[in-house]
């Protein structure tokens, strides 16, 4: 498709007159009614005032009041009706696909049009646009790539960042990369969004760019610890103390000391085991607590210690929910109720136990429950605006989504389990992992605004006030000095602009920089895993896998999968490296469960262990359906949930491969059928065609994990032993010694399937994480024939000596290698 100057100039007039003939519809009308009611639609005015006269504009204001609606139309309308003979194309970013889809939807109604006209989106694998788009949503994602190919973004003329405040690594780095191009494009307009007054930290990093604030429209919302919840209440208690899970008797003892203890400075903390937490700091609020309840009798106070307690609880959650409904307060008996858990496994979790509740069951036609997190479809996301009938109230089950990117309209009630899932760095694994963690004090209050969108709201949280008080951080840790910065480093490395730029200096610039250490580990990593190059520029490897945004392990291992025809054991094998083994272990069951394991063992390696018990899971579902693998995961110590989850990370890294060009594009992958077949028809017959191929599949194992490397030495016990000419003992897999790098001698942790091995083919063991307690451990384990390690570790140091004679550094030595011999010496 060519688009001239003459064409668009032609498109821009049918707009123009599209635009004018809005007013006789009247959908246009009704939604234009609504509009009007907005908070930000009063604002309009001085709004496109000041983005015309400044390059740069902070707008902050509650969630709901009309930001991500109705800015953007602003500036639209504002040219549709100016029009001089200037272009216009605004993108505004949002932090997740299923808020750019939804808010471009909402808008593309609001105007009266089909989504792809004069209104579209773009997420990754997904665009609905046309010649005629002139208001663009797309993810911070999708941005970030665009400015790899268009630096100047030269088409656009206002870049709308929606939520800034949410700080994600992406948002943070797009805010230093505009923060650059306004220097050459003095024509470009830059707004900023964000739900909260924290505007001050963007002003300063734009200096001179003026806030605009526009005024929410809220009621006061009472804020009801779990304390006060119980003071209002015995119901909840009773409830609670009746089926909560019973008190243990070492735990009830524990709690006895700390109740008994008359000075509650000086309490006996060494000794005390959970629930009882370690750290000093959580352990204050605690004490508080107690001290307040002490004029309770003793089995409140323990059942109120274990409500404050870490994990979350169904039942706690449910009973507060029944109170509100049916309890003997003066609350209002209507308005939704907006539930916080952390992710989407609670959410599914406490869905299931509303149904089996009397009250919010289906059949009693009083309640609809709504799941609300990222990975709703439009359709089941249309249902968290839908109004309800007379007398069926909404129970919202949401993520921290539903804090400022999605707005329930007629919510009164919140209730707040205080949790939520975080990324963060697994220092074992090397990794980023998904955490539950505390919320921030600053979410707290956000999640509580929520419940006073139409009238005086109730909030409750389920943790103490202390531990609000003094647990809860202020503010949460903007999440690019959580996580490791491989993904960041690559994405700069891929910018023009930036890629030439001392890397150091260029990540000082963001908003809030993360540590130097930081840094360097990451560079590092990166050059071990051989995507930067000793002058720290990008190799071809690491332009590959720059495009995919995974854990560059993850990255190595999926594309080498593609290029070897073993996709579908290399997705398998990445699903459990990015998420968790399936492998169960009950305590009273270990042995049995081991037993189990051992018909899976394959190739001296966890990983290969893990795949094969997969694929059996895989055979048990396509012949006996869901039911049929779930009985095969129950029987053989797996667990069938976590098997389901890996069989979707594996369609997700497929598509990201798909999405770069590494594996047709044409494959269909249908979302309805049901997981496995998924998997198989996406990967087809020769993509996996070496999918069985252990030492493939090994070498490919190593190039991911280089350079975790370890080498297994036998004891001088048994050299002595052969010396004097008795025969030698059999080894037992603890005599032998496991050496790495870094840390020395390290044990290999009994759950590996390598364990009890005492004689290897090779030397040498690639592994996925180290876990470091009283000793070092490493889990989860291969063994790598000695040739694919010199060929595979990528980013080992490679000499080349005379006659075609390779000396490489493999972990704490040296390994000759002859490419005309193909042999290896040491
Ligand atoms: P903000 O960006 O300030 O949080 P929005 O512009 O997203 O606010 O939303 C403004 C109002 O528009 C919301 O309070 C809600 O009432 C309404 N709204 C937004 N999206 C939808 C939708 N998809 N369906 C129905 N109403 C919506």
């Amino acid at each position: 498709l060519i688009i001239n100057d003459a064409s668009i100039s032609r498109i821009d007039s049918q707009l123009v007159d599209d635009f004018k003939r809005k007013p006789q519809s009247r959908h246009y009308q009704d939604m234009l009614k609504f509009r009007r009611d907005l908070p930000a639609y009063n604002k309009m005015k001085e709004i496109v005032d000041i983005v015309r006269s400044n390059q740069v504009t902070v707008i902050s204001g509650e969630t709901g009041c009309g930001k991500s609606t109705q800015i953007p139309q602003f500036l639209l309308d504002d040219w549709l009706l100016n029009r001089q003979n200037d272009h216009v194309e605004i993108i505004c970013t949002q932090p997740r696909k299923i808020s750019a889809i939804g808010v471009a939807e909402r808008v593309a109604n609001e105007r009266a049009e089909r989504i792809g006209e004069s209104v579209g989106y773009q997420i990754r694998l997904e665009t609905r646009s046309s010649a005629k788009t002139r208001l663009m949503f797309c993810t911070t994602g999708i941005l970030l790539r665009r400015l790899e190919g268009d630096p100047k973004l030269s088409s656009v003329s206002h870049v709308i960042v929606d939520e800034v405040h949410e700080r994600s690594a992406e948002s943070d780095f797009l805010l230093l990369v505009l923060r650059d191009l306004l220097q050459i494009r003095s024509d470009l307009k830059i707004l900023l969004m964000s739900a909260t007054l924290n505007s001050a930290l963007f002003t300063q990093y734009y200096p001179g760019a003026p806030v605009i604030e526009i005024p929410g429209r809220t009621f006061p919302v009472d804020q009801i610890f779990l304390e006060d919840a119980v003071e209002m209440s015995r119901y909840i208690l009773e409830e609670y103390s009746a089926s909560a899970k019973k008190i243990s008797k070492s735990q009830s003892r524990e709690l006895e000391i700390v109740m008994d203890a008359e000075d509650m400075d000086n309490l006996p903390i060494k000794g005390i085991k959970h629930p009882m937490p370690r750290d000093p700091d959580e352990i204050l609020p605690l004490k508080q607590l107690f001290h307040r309840y002490r004029e309770y009798d003793r089995e409140t106070c323990k059942t109120m210690f274990l409500m404050d307690a870490e994990k979350i609880d169904y039942s706690l959650v449910e009973h507060v929910l029944n109170y509100i409904v049916e309890g003997d307060h003066n609350y209002p008996k209507k308005g939704s109720i907006l539930v916080f858990l952390p992710g989407l496994g609670e959410i599914l979790s406490m869905q299931e136990q509303l149904m089996g509740n009397p009250i919010f069951a289906e059949r009693n036609g009083k309640f609809v429950i709504v799941p609300l997190h990222s990975t709703l479809t439009n359709e089941e996301q249309a249902l968290v605006f839908k109004k309800m009938r007379p007398g069926v109230r909404k129970v919202v089950l949401s993520t921290n989504i539903a804090e400022t990117s999605i707005t329930i309209d007629d919510c009164v009630f919140v209730v707040d389990c205080g949790k939520m899932k975080e990324k963060g760095f697994d220092v074992n694994k090397n990794m980023e992992s998904l955490e539950t963690v505390w919320v921030s004090r600053a979410n707290a209050d956000q999640r509580r605004g929520r419940a006073g969108r139409v009238m005086p709201g109730v909030c409750f949280h389920l943790f103490s006030r202390q531990r609000y008080d003094m647990v809860l951080s202020a503010q949460p840790v903007p999440e690019i000095c959580r996580i490791p910065l491989e993904q960041l480093i690559l994405r700069i490395k891929m910018l023009p602009a930036l890629a030439s730029k001392d890397l150091f200096h260029v990540i000082r610039g963001l908003i809030e920089p993360p540590a130097e250490d930081n840094i360097t580990s990451a560079v590092d990593r990166l050059r071990h895993a051989g995507a930067l190059d000793e002058f720290c520029n990008l190799t071809p490897l690491g332009k590959h896998l720059a495009s995919l945004p995974v854990d560059v392990r993850v990255g190595k291992l999926i594309l080498f999968g593609a290029m070897f025809s073993a996709l579908d054991s290399a997705l398998t094998i990445a699903a459990c490296l990015s998420y968790k083994t399936p492998f169960n272990a009950p305590l009273n069951k270990r042995e049995e469960a081991a037993k189990k394991k051992q018909q899976f063992v394959r190739g001296w390696s966890d990983h290969l262990t893990t795949l094969q018990a997969y694929k059996c899971w895989q055979a048990a579902f396509n012949k006996q359906g869901f039911r049929g693998a779930q009985n095969f995961a129950h029987d053989n110590f797996l667990s069938n949930k976590t098997l389901l989850t890996l069989a979707d990370i594996k369609i997700q890294f497929l598509e990201l491969l798909m999405d770069i060009g590494f594996v047709p594009g044409d494959i269909r992958i249908s979302r309805r059928k049901n997981t496995q077949d998924r998997i198989l028809e996406a990967t087809g017959r020769e993509l996996n065609a070496h999918g069985e191929n252990q030492k493939l599949l090994s070498a490919i194992l190593c190039a991911a994990l280089y350079p975790n490397i370890v080498k297994v030495y036998t004891p001088d016990r048994q050299f002595s032993a052969s010396i004097s000419g008795a025969i030698p003992a059999p080894l037992k897999a603890d005599s032998l010694v496991f050496k790495t790098k870094s840390d020395g001698d390290v044990l290999l942790h009994p759950s590996s399937v390598n364990y009890e091995v005492t004689d290897y083919p090779s030397p040498y063991l690639v592994y996925q994480e180290k876990v470091k307690t009283a000793k070092v451990f490493i889990r989860d384990c291969t063994m790598v024939p000695i040739l694919p390690l010199v060929l595979f570790s990528a980013g080992a140091l490679k000499v080349e000596l005379n006659c075609g004679e390779f000396l490489v550094s493999i972990d704490d030595g040296w390994i000759i290698f002859n490419v005309s011999s193909n042999k290896v010496r040491f």
